[in-house]
């Protein structure tokens, strides 16, 4: 299995190639040639393994020029019950009451206690095997600019991986209480964090200028080291995210939800469409799945794209409850105008050029029929946020983050325009723990307690819902980074780091 770049036909990668570089040279996103197709009987068998069964059948596939050896032992060390709090990393929670039937599929159990950590525990295994057969003997340096969610669960999957060291830049004002104190808290022999005087858009733009900057390129070859990248647009992101749909299909057949063959929809809150994305190539291997219902907050642009056909970054940036979904432009969307597309890379380099020399690009009829076929794009404000919250706590004593209830919401909206009964699968992407202030508020009458720790406490008494272990235990653990920073010190941050001069 090699890849090919969505902007480029004559890129030719190895799977490989394509995890340690990260990003195309011309600016593309690598993506498969061909996609292996998994019969009825085949997914059948899926279900008589565990995750991690599903997940090595799944990673083989892909993962051309690895051995069986390297991707058993990536599996096994990412997706362990001591890091999950259980066999199934992906657990489903049925939530139902008369004919509401949904599918709730966990995917927060992992050690930051976000869906990311799915990706991310297991990155630093293909990223290591990478880089050793493409780039051999290098050690990775992995830079990262976190509006929250992101760096906090890469510090923890590649912390004391041996050939790689991390460094994080989070906007001093722009992420929760809660989230500075697990990335100031992180621990690891080769971890660094800092926080940076700017937004996370400087952030952003710093963490590409070092990965451009010739002299500290060249700084780090002397050193035996190489810039790698974590960030979503990484098929090494995307993979692992394939297998929990196939996962929560074989789990639904198995609980006898579903029959084999049945249809599904997938109901996704989405921001740089990786998620939803996983769930469209595994439609494609052949997983029975009717619609794709991709949701978001008061940020819609991708709800006006998949109703109309434009896409269009130019307008106001809200600042919502369902921070890892406000974002405005949504890198993994152009994989998806690939493969509508047909892999016409001049098109979609077209359509890039647009979006990033006027902020929008329309698509032309066929991918617009094959959008409205597939998709169904919803969006929900704050507001509706919190009262579905509260609705699914007094209703269906089911508690749930900001961004899972984005997905109900629309999810709701889309039963009422439609009556579509099929079984639906929503993808559940945090602890309602995690951003437990606007949880908090929703499900509560009493006045807020001022800290975020005592909110947290105050949603466990109120609920009497377990605080998941790795937010209980950030109370007491020991503070080990206090480094704040202008942007433009930060390449100097990153050399200190490697002590490299
Ligand atoms: C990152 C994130 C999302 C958005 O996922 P995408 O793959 O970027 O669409 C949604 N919810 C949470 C909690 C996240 O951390």
């Amino acid at each position: 299995m090699k890849y090919n770049s969505t902007r480029n036909k004559n890129t030719v990668v190895t799977a490989s190639q394509a995890i340690a570089q990260g990003i195309s040279e011309e600016g593309g996103l690598f993506v498969p040639q061909s996609l292996p197709k998994y019969s009825l009987e085949e997914i059948q068998k899926l279900a008589q393994t565990d995750y991690r069964g599903r997940a090595k059948k799944i990673f083989g596939d892909f993962l051309g020029d690895f051995t069986e050896q390297e991707i058993n032992e990536s599996v096994d060390a990412a997706y362990t019950a001591d890091k999950f709090g259980s066999d199934n990393p992906a657990p489903i929670s049925y939530v139902e009451n008369g004919s509401c039937k949904m599918a709730v599929l966990e995917l927060w159990h992992g050690p930051t206690c976000a869906f990311k950590d799915m990706a991310l525990q297991i990155l630093p295994h293909l990223l290591t095997k990478s880089v050793k057969k493409t780039y051999n003997g290098k050690e990775a340096v992995i830079l990262v600019a976190t509006s929250g969610d992101t760096g906090k669960a890469a510090l923890e999957g590649f912390k004391d991986v041996d050939g790689t060291k991390i460094m994080v830049f989070y906007p001093v004002n722009g992420v929760s209480p809660m989230q500075k104190r697990q990335m100031a808290t992180q621990k690891g022999n080769n971890v660094s964090v800092a926080a940076i005087e700017g937004n996370f858009d400087d952030a952003q733009t710093g963490v590409k200028k070092i990965f451009t900057n010739a002299a500290i390129k060249q700084q780090l070859s002397d050193h035996n080291m190489l810039f790698s990248s974590a960030n979503s647009i990484n098929w090494g992101r995307l993979l692992p995210q394939v297998v929990y749909y196939f996962s929560a299909y074989c789990d639904l057949m198995n609980a006898g939800k579903i029959q084999a063959g049945d249809p599904i929809n997938v109901v996704v809150p989405t921001g740089n469409f990786g998620n939803i994305l996983a769930s469209f190539y595994a439609m494609n291997m052949g997983l029975p799945i009717k619609k794709f219902i991709c949701a978001s907050n008061s940020n819609n642009v991708l709800t006006d794209f998949i109703r109309t056909g434009t896409y269009d970054r130019k307008r106001t940036f809200y600042t919502t409850i369902s921070p890892s979904m406000d974002i405005l432009v949504s890198s993994n969307l152009e994989r998806l105008l690939y493969h509508l597309t047909d892999g016409n890379a001049e098109q979609v380099a077209q359509w890039m050029n647009e979006l990033s020399a006027q902020g929008s690009y329309t698509v032309n009829a066929e991918v617009k029929a094959r959008l409205d076929e597939l998709f169904y794009g919803g969006c929900c404000d704050d507001e509706n946020t919190q009262a579905t919250i509260s609705k699914l706590y007094r209703e269906y004593n089911y508690l749930c983050d900001t961004h899972t209830a984005v997905a109900v919401n629309v999810y709701e909206q889309y039963v009422r325009e439609t009556g579509d009964q099929t079984a639906s699968v929503i993808a559940s992407t945090a602890s309602p723990y995690k951003f437990a202030k606007s949880v908090l508020e929703a499900v509560s009458d009493k006045a807020l307690p001022a800290d975020e720790f005592a909110m947290v406490d105050a949603l466990s008494a109120q609920t009497g819902t377990e605080v998941p272990a790795p937010l209980a235990s950030l109370k007491d653990a020991e503070v080990r980074f206090t480094f704040t920073c202008q942007v433009d010190e930060m390449p100097k941050a990153v050399l200190d780091m490697l002590s490299i001069r």
